[in-house]
């Protein structure tokens, strides 16, 4: 059996080794952190329990094709429930918006908006469950190493309802009006990496996602999907080493031929990274493997990193759902802030979770675990005393907006921004969701997954295709166990 070194066991890399373990190989898995999950890890302490990082389970699909490939299903590791609402938009002091589960409720609720807009949302949503069908099921399992790939003739016939080239705000507003609606709409763009203005609007699938087939939450949190993938895994005969960072990739010739790892070299046959690329590359390679400048690095746009707190509270909070989203600030001017000036947002929107409103397993009882997240631009300077600043606008305004006291309820407080996303997992510019998804560095205008230098180095995660976010980030395992599957044992 060949042997694969697999870097990193965030999604990607957890993917890769179960599909590479059923297809022959002998997959070990090296993490430099002491758990697995990657960016999707989770914090434990004084009795909270909370994610670190994804907390919406979005296309289902995904998960379930993904361990439909191994003959399992999601429910044989996790236990999933359909959020509803799915979340609450909080637009100022005591005035919210529940977003419903299914269409039939949201039309009502865009009807009450904007009469004439559940007709709309009902043709706005017919055109996003074409793009998601091609998109997901078909375009982002494409390896982008060749533009014959597309010359499919189901994406060639729909390549004008794809609408690549119109931007999502423009595209949003010719079917609706009211400035909710549209706030609504345009908000989960907003991790991708650029402004509504800048995005296709290929990527209102997001929203078909979103409301058709809903948001969704595994039982204990974001952690069990981890906790799934990696019992899998385990099933399928992969080894995990944690603590065990991989510190050079040792070429001779055209292969890497061992891996270093503390004091030893091992031997591999091939090598899946699916740590962030710019890190393996700059950091692990010699130059000569090296497929990409530190010039070329430059010039990418990076999806935004976030500043978090992770918060204990010895009291329940009201008001707020599982997710609750701050617009009580301009969304226009803090895009602007992250993307096309980057610099600490002046008033920013903000977003929280808070599992233990769902799950009261995930803090102590009359307690609440809460997550604040706050989207930044990737590259800022993160010091003790911005995060300090940031914290009391975020605390000034929950309290304000949702008519509480939560401050002096704080029992467990942890801080999380670019410092820690570059510590904990080499993020180039201390990004927290990779490279974004711009019509310039889509599809087969990323990072390649794989190296033409190198022959038996291969890469997987959110810095190549198909993109960020958890289920193309499994699915970039699935698409790169696939190419060296087809090269290595000629499937
Ligand atoms: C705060 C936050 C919120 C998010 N919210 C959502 C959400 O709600 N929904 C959603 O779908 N997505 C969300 N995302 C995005 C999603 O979490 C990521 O796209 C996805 O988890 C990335 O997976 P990955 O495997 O590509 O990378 P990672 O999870 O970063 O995995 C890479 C792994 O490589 C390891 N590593 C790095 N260097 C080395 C080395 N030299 N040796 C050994 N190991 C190494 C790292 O420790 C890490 O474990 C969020 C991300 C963040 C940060």
């Amino acid at each position: 059996m060949p042997k694969i070194a697999v870097i990193g066991s965030g999604f990607a890399g957890l993917s890769a080794a179960s599909c590479l373990a059923k297809a022959g190989f002998d997959v070990t898995v090296f993490e430099k952190n002491p758990t697995p999950g990657g960016r999707a890890r989770q914090l434990k302490a004084e009795g909270f329990t909370f994610d670190m990082g994804p907390s919406f389970y979005w296309m289902p699909d995904v998960f379930d094709k993904y361990f439909a490939l191994f003959g399992r299903k999601v429910s044989d590791y996790y236990q999933l429930e359909r959020l509803d609402p799915s979340y609450r938009i909080c637009f100022g002091v005591n005035d919210f918006m529940d977003v419903p589960a299914g269409v039939q409720k949201l039309s009502e609720l865009f009807e009450q908006l904007e009469p004439g807009s559940s007709k709309q949302l009902r043709a706005f949503l017919e055109e996003g469950k074409v793009k998601y069908d091609i998109g997901i099921n078909d375009l982002v399992y494409k390896p982008g190493l060749s533009f014959i790939e597309f010359a499919d003739m189901n994406i060639i016939r729909n390549t004008f309802k794809l609408h690549i080239f119109s931007s999502i705000s423009r595209y949003v507003r010719k079917f609706f009006k009211h400035p909710r609606i549209i706030e609504l709409l345009e908000f989960p763009v907003l991790f991708l990496g650029a402004t509504p203005q800048d995005t296709p609007a290929l990527y209102s699938l997001m929203n078909y996602a979103d409301i058709a087939l809903g948001t969704w939450y595994p039982k204990g949190g974001m952690y069990k999907v981890v906790a799934g993938m990696v019992k899998l895994a385990e099933e399928l005969g992969v080894k995990f080493l944690y603590n065990a960072e991989v510190t050079a990739l040792n070429v001779e010739g055209d292969k890497i031929r061992s891996v270093g790892v503390g004091n030893e070299n091992l031997p591999f046959d091939h090598i899946i990274a699916a740590a962030d690329y710019h890190h393996v590359e700059q950091n692990l390679l010699p130059p000569a493997a090296r497929q990409y400048s530190e010039g070329y690095w430059d010039q990418r746009v990076m999806a935004p990193s976030s500043l978090l707190f992770y918060l204990g509270l010895d009291t329940r909070l009201k008001n707020m759902a599982y997710h609750t989203l701050f617009f009580d600030e301009d969304f226009g001017q803090h895009a602007q802030d992250i993307y096309k000036q980057p610099r600490w947002p002046k008033a920013p929107q903000f977003y929280t979770s808070c599992t233990s409103i769902a799950d009261p397993t995930t803090a102590p009882a009359g307690c609440e675990s809460l997550v604040i997240l706050i989207p930044v631009a990737p590259g800022l300077k993160d010091d003790p005393e911005t995060r300090e600043k940031y914290f009391d606008m975020v605390m000034a305004r929950l309290e304000k907006n949702t008519g509480q006291a939560i401050r002096k309820h704080i029992v467990f407080r942890k801080s999380y921004a670019h410092n820690d996303f570059t510590a904990d997992y080499h993020a180039y510019r201390g990004n927290a969701y990779g490279l974004a998804n711009t019509l310039k560095q889509t599809a087969n205008f990323r990072p390649s997954i794989v190296n033409k230098k190198v022959h038996n180095l291969f890469f997987a995660g959110q810095l190549t295709v198909p993109g960020p976010g958890v289920p193309p980030a499994i699915i970039s395992g699935q698409v790169v166990a696939k190419v060296v599957s087809e090269r290595v044992l000629k499937l």
